[in-house]
């Protein structure tokens, strides 16, 4: 394998002209005798499992105290494990990236907030108990959604770590992660690469991978293995139900629609404790006449609100594994994973690494326009169809546009209301009465990338 080495290569020019920059310096404050000997073991010494490439100094834990730059993303069950884990490593720069307020329910797993806290930001909250609790940590929050930052402040840092519970937002950050890269005449240019390390966790399981842009396989590459949400077959729950969850689900889907309990048009609101109380009774009785155990008042709230539980030691051996390949690529003193770690402990424990590979047409990664496969007499919800329900590319709310006739034209535009008017019956017509030809190249915009996709399309007969 060849990136670690050059990624080593890259990170030691960054230590260079570092140590180049604090000669004759005062220093780092805040310091106790031995404050960093539990890192230096690593950074000071080879081993039988330091990099081949490894050179022991006192300049990898300067790099890391006062060079290197990490961004961390989200700030909830992993982000509050990630940024305890990351500061005691010795990362005293991080800047920290969530839109979210702390909610009470958090407060049992995400130990950086306080009841006090409860409304507060979470990147504020985590921020402040962070720099206060650790001596010379200069950790900078940013209480906004990834989306409102730009690529001046993604490129700023050398690593980027994610704990987030979205696809969307993964997929929308390895998107700008890929827009980072340069490329001179189609060779990549290495120093353009920023190193990301993503968790993430859903209840007993968990995974943490490596992903070097461009390099290696991105999100997107792998997108079938986040399958869409569960959804028990209509026939299993309206005649076969063997689960609780089916009997639930009858109520939910088939009950609650007809029997119009609060009223017509009123929807079941899982938070309403009254609309709560009201299907677990019917679920109840459902269960009842199948001989179905296990309906219960909260596990009929867990399927209306589609719950997973959160379970605070996954995040926390997610958030351990992660943070330990953050530090890898930093020093450059280990072999960093190779590349994508699941981990699961619902009975007993289990952990497994792979290598995922590449994929050749990857949509986000692979800079080949992607060929669509439609009839000239197919109709434009035919696909539209296709980009959300495909397993490769999963888009949730495309827009389209292609030039014809020499003109821009939006073809379908879902998110501002009036386009969405206007363009609707675009939908019914049919590509050749659109004006689309064989070969015409379709721009596709989704909440997904932050880069317009550019699709070609191929008439087939
Ligand atoms: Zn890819």
């Amino acid at each position: 394998m060849q990136w670690p080495l050059l990624m080593s290569h890259h990170l030691k020019v960054l230590i260079v002209v570092f140590s180049m920059m604090v000669d004759g310096g005062n220093g780092p404050v805040c310091e106790w005798s031995g404050r960093w000997n539990h890192i230096k073991k690593f950074l000071e010494r080879s081993g039988p499992f330091t990099h081949p490439d490894f050179e022991p100094s006192k300049e990898s834990l300067q790099f890391m105290l006062e060079t290197c730059r990490i961004l961390l993303i989200g700030a909830g069950g992993l982000g509050c494990e990630l940024l305890k884990d990351l500061a005691l490593s010795g990362f005293h720069n991080i800047h920290v990236v969530d839109m979210d307020t702390i909610d009470v329910s958090n407060l049992n797993r995400q130990f950086l907030f306080r009841p006090n806290d409860v409304g507060r930001p979470k990147a504020d909250v985590a921020a402040d108990f962070i720099n206060s609790r650790v001596p010379g940590c200069r950790v900078v929050p940013h209480f906004k959604k990834i989306q409102d930052l730009d690529e001046t402040f993604y490129r700023q840092f050398h690593i980027i770590v994610c704990g987030l519970d979205s696809v969307v937002a993964r997929r929308w950050l390895n998107g700008m992660l890929l827009s980072l890269l340069v490329y001179e005449d189609g060779v990549l240019d290495q120093g353009s690469v920023i190193p990301l390390i993503d968790g993430g966790t859903e209840g007993f399981k968990g995974n943490a991978r490596v992903i070097l842009p461009g390099m290696t396989a991105c999100i997107d590459c792998t997108l079938e293995l986040y399958p869409p949400q569960v959804n028990f077959p209509m026939c299993t729950i309206a005649s076969m139900p063997r689960l609780p969850e089916h009997c639930i689900e009858y109520v939910r889907i088939l009950l609650w629609p007809n029997e119009t309990p609060f009223g017509d048009g009123v929807a079941l609101d899982g938070d309403d404790p009254n609309h709560i109380q009201w299907v677990y009774q019917r679920s109840l009785e459902r269960a009842a006449e199948f001989n179905i155990t296990g309906v219960t008042y909260r596990l009929t709230q867990g399927v209306v609100k589609r719950i997973i539980p959160a379970v605070a030691s996954t995040n926390a051996v997610i958030a351990a594994a992660c943070a330990t390949e953050v530090f890898k690529l930093a020093s450059s003193a280990y072999i960093p994973l190779n590349n994508y770690m699941v981990f699961n402990d619902v009975d007993g424990l289990y952990t497994y690494t792979f290598e995922a590979e590449r994929k050749e047409n990857c949509s986000a990664c692979s800079q080949i326009p992607l060929d669509l496969h439609f009839a000239p007499s197919s109709k434009l919800q035919e696909v539209l169809h296709f980009l959300t329900e495909s397993s490769s590319l999963q888009m949730k709310s495309p827009a389209l546009t292609a030039t014809v006739e020499g003109k821009n034209k939006t073809l379908y535009l879902q998110s501002v209301a009036s386009i969405e008017q206007r363009t609707r019956p675009n939908l019914s017509k049919t590509l050749k009465e659109l004006g689309l030809s064989d070969g015409q190249e379709l721009a596709v915009a989704d909440v997904t990338t932050p880069q317009t996709m550019l699709f070609r399309l191929c008439f087939t007969s």
